[in-house]
């Protein structure tokens, strides 16, 4: 994948429509807000990636009345841009949120879950200078939030 200077709305718009279906079939409503955001230099595709693994995630964490959401905003202050994926699933406990990051952890059955779509997340948010955190509790929902400079610092 190539660098580039992308207005990444226009893709991300893209990928939530590309997860529309999976979500319609689970009972899942899935919406966005996002916020005029600069362009930033980064590998677009690998960026989009993230997105859709971290909207498989939420959407997998739904049950009844699941809702996922998507927010984005400008961070000028921070000299970049931050992405939310929300959703109102099942959340994880403590233990469970230690690991998330690990190539191969996951609590979905056989066949159902590789454990490998957060740790290559992670993986490519750190190769764009950027950070990856989530907020969640048992039961409470979860929240990604996912930084990215407007400029990373070896590209
Ligand atoms: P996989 O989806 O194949 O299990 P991931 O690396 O994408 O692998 O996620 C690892 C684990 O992190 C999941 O199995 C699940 O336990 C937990 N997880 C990730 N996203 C969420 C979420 N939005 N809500 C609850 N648990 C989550
Ligand atoms: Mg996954």
């Amino acid at each position: 994948g190539e660098w580039n200077e992308v207005d990444l709305n226009p893709g991300i718009e893209s990928s939530i429509n590309i997860i529309k279906g999976y979500a319609r079939k689970k009972g899942v409503k899935v919406a966005m807000d996002l916020g005029a955001m600069p362009a930033i230099r980064c590998r677009a595709a690998r960026i989009h990636q993230v997105i859709v693994n971290l909207l498989t995630n939420a959407i997998d964490a739904c049950g009844e009345q699941g809702e996922v959401q998507v927010r984005t905003r400008s961070e000028p202050e921070a000299l970049g841009i931050r992405i939310d994926v929300s959703d109102n699933g099942c959340g994880m406990d403590p233990e469970t949120r230690d690991h998330i990051f690990d190539p191969f952890f996951t609590t979905k059955p056989i066949g159902q879950g590789t454990g490998l779509g957060l740790s290559i997340s992670y993986g490519i948010i750190e190769e764009h200078d950027g950070s990856i955190e989530v907020q969640s509790t048992a039961g409470g929902g979860s929240c990604f939030t996912v930084h990215l400079p407007l400029e990373p610092r070896r590209k």
